[in-house]
């Protein structure tokens, strides 16, 4: 362009010298012949003068024009040099001169587009790098053509040193395979990008290709967002989702999974894995007697001990409240193995049962532990879980503080259990339920003071079943309120009976689930009963156990008034199993303590166990109660009870608790003079 403007300016500067020279040469000619001829000049001289003038004019007049030309070139060549440094203001349009203005205005369209596409271009600019989300404008070639400014914060590199790099470079290595590339549809996934500095990004992006008629303008966008909060809080859900909060263990879910892994790898190395089911004895009485504060330190502590003796590779999960999961690889043959399985088990017995404080309080927790083996007991991890608590079943059952090794007995001991629940059932409906009184004795005077009356169950092909075995089971599915209605009823009978036939048969006990207590309306519905025998209440009293009491103590206190205002009489049975302290019984109004027959059975052997005995004896006569001992089997505990003021006793020493009729006939025989007991308290 400067080239060409030269040109012009060279002419210009021509015609001005030219109209210059023929100005001058011309009024020198003039002069110079007008001297000459001493003017007027000759007419030749005038009209080379006049030619002279001509020529000056049209040179003068050419220049003009050359100059006014020079200075629109000027500026459409200032305005296409503005142009060019992205200054796209609009300049004053060219008056004239055709080709100029075309060309001027074919600038000014230039112009218009450019600011057109400069506009939208910042515009689209900034709306990208307004946006949250990164964005990637990837080439066909898999290049990245531009990326946004969150883009370039994500990855911590300027957007110069992301353009022109393959798009995989932003990705880690093990994610680049899996990502999409140039031709793929549009997809959504998640990926991990690498920033500048090597850090790692999870991201969730969107691939959306760009479809364009030329090649170089098609390609891909692709829209990622950090998601390494949600991929936290996804570990931590997961987490949490597998572990037990409180203990910290696997929970079920997750231990039946790595269970299942385990039985998976042993089947195909051939190997063996043992399930140890383990459970807290009582622990509902924990709950109940310390809150569940001391509940939950109970199974921390537990689990930590536990986790502390188990070898190599074992683990152990939280199955539900008190269960527990141990899974141990032991080595060798089935015997030797199994020693091995025993040796741990007795390890965590002897280890759980250590003292535990909380607040204050000592807490002695045992457990029992069943345990069943792949492959020798089971070859699934369901036939596992439901065997080794066959095993755990049969531990509790032979009471607690126990191991116990699966046997296929076992399995049909629940099938059992199940047909029994119903059969217990069908002779409830058929009334086949009986009744039996085992006498209480006065220890002072030997004289029968009453009886407790005692469910059972005889079943034809079956002979007798233990009330131990179909209490809990009619507990478990409600018959217990039945059942227990149906025994106070045939009390009250049987008393009217006794009564009508001249016999003093003493205060008779009856024992009491922890359901009946909590039904709404149960002192309402034992008046009733009352009141349709033509019983007195004081004629009865009602055991319960300390569990019973401590299940809902505010509720139990209650009834248990409004019981005692009846004048119904309140004993607490088996005592000394739980964990009530007496003070804390003092709140209830009971009249009888029932010492536990397992303090009764060592007394005469263990000297703590008659101390404990003696304590509980002086703290009840403290307390204005009586004291029956349970289990009474030898004349050598009735001495040593009758030595500690023990008040009442029950026992096979007196007999196997007996049917209505036999005890009637006792109760008379006694009255009469003829009874066997006296000779025992001669
Ligand atoms: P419990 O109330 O402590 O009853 C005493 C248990 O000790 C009875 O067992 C009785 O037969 C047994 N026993 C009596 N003397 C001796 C003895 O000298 N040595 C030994 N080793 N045991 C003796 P049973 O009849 O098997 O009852 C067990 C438990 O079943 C009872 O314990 C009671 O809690 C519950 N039960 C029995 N009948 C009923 C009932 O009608 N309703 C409810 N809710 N529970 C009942
Ligand atoms: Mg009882
Ligand atoms: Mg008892």
């Amino acid at each position: 362009m400067k080239q060409l403007l030269r040109t012009p300016r060279y002419l210009l500067i021509g015609l001005a010298v030219m109209a210059t020279v023929g100005l001058v040469a011309g009024a020198g000619l003039y002069l110079h012949i007008g001297l000459l001829t001493n003017f007027p000049a000759s007419p030749t001289a005038i009209a080379t003068l006049l030619l002279l003038v001509m020529f000056a004019l049209m040179a003068g007049v050419a220049a003009a024009a050359v100059y006014r030309h020079h200075h629109e070139v000027k500026r459409v060549v200032a305005a296409a040099e503005l142009l060019a440094k992205g200054d796209l203001a609009d300049w004053e349009p060219v008056p004239y001169g055709q080709d100029l203005n075309q060309l001027a205005q074919a600038f000014q369209l230039l112009q218009r587009r450019l600011r057109e596409t400069t506009v939208s271009r910042n515009y689209l600019d900034r709306v990208l790098s307004s946006m949250q989300d990164a964005l990637i404008l990837v080439g066909h070639d898999g290049n990245i053509r531009r990326v946004n400014k969150a883009a370039s914060e994500l990855l911590d590199s300027r957007q110069s040193e992301l353009t022109g790099r393959p798009v995989t470079e932003i990705l880690v290595e093990r994610e680049r395979a899996a990502f999409p590339s140039a031709g793929q549809a549009q997809t959504r996934g998640e990926s991990v990008f690498v920033s500048r500095n090597g850090e790692e990004i999870p991201v969730a992006y969107s691939w959306s290709p760009i479809e364009a008629v030329d090649a170089d303008l098609s390609g891909a966008i692709i829209a990622a967002r950090d998601i390494t909060e949600r991929k936290l809080a996804d570990r931590r859900i997961r987490y949490l989702a597998r572990i037990d909060a409180l203990t910290k263990v696997p929970n079920r879910m997750q231990f039946q999974h790595l269970l299942q892994r385990s039985l998976a790898r042993s089947r195909r190395n051939r190997a063996r894995i043992a399930l140890l089911y383990i459970d807290i004895d009582r622990f509902k009485d924990i709950n109940d007697t310390f809150g569940h504060m001391a509940g939950d330190a109970a199974l921390e502590t537990l689990t930590s001990r536990v986790t502390k003796l188990l070898p190599d590779r074992a683990f152990m999960g939280r199955l539900a409240g008190d269960e527990f999961g141990v899974v141990v690889y032991p080595h060798g043959p089935v015997d030797r193995s199994n020693v091995e399985l025993n040796r741990l088990a007795r390890r965590i017995l002897r280890e759980v049962a250590e003292v535990l404080i909380v607040q204050g309080h000592e807490l002695y927790i045992t457990v029992s532990i069943g345990i069943a083996g792949f492959p020798s007991d089971a070859d699934n991890v369901l036939d596992l879980i439901r065997n080794a608590d066959a095993a755990l079943y049969e531990a509790k059952a032979t009471g607690g503080n126990r191991i116990e090794f699966y046997r296929p007995e076992m399995n049909a001991a629940a099938v059992e259990r199940l047909m029994l629940k119903s059969k217990l059932r069908r002779s409830y409906e058929l009334d086949q339920l009986l009744l039996n009184y085992q006498p209480k004795v006065d220890v002072r005077t030997g004289k029968i003071a009453g009886a407790e009356a005692l469910v059972r169950w005889e079943l034809s092909d079956h002979g007798l079943v233990l009330p131990s075995q179909f209490i809990p089971l009619a507990e478990e599915t409600n018959l217990i309120l039945e059942i227990g209605e149906w025994v106070l009823n045939r009390v009250c009978e049987d008393y009217a009976h006794w009564r009508a036939r001249g016999s003093e048969p003493g205060r008779i006990s009856v024992n009491l689930s922890l359901k009946q207590l909590a039904q709404p309306n149960f002192p309402r519905r034992i008046n009733r009963i009352f009141r349709r025998h033509g019983i007195q209440p004081d004629c009865l009293e009602l055991e319960l156990t300390e569990t019973t009491l401590m299940e809902n103590p505010e509720h139990t206190i209650r009834v248990l008034r409004e019981l005692h205002r009846m004048g119904l009489r309140l004993a607490i049975d088996d005592f000394g199993t739980g964990y009530s302290s007496l003070s804390a019984l003092q709140r209830f109004p009971i009249a009888t303590l029932k010492i536990d027959q397992s303090f009764v059975s060592d007394a005469a052997s263990d000297p703590d166990d008659a101390t404990m005995i003696a304590t509980m004896v002086d703290m009840a006569h403290r307390m204005n109660m009586d004291v029956v001992a349970e289990g009474v089997e030898s004349e050598e505990q009735l001495g040593l009870l009758r030595r500690l003021h023990c008040d009442f006793v029950q026992g096979m020493l007196f007999g196997e608790p007996m049917s209505a009729e036999a005890y009637q006939a006792l109760v008379n025989a006694q009255r009469d003079g003829t009874d066997s007991y006296r000779a025992l308290f001669a």
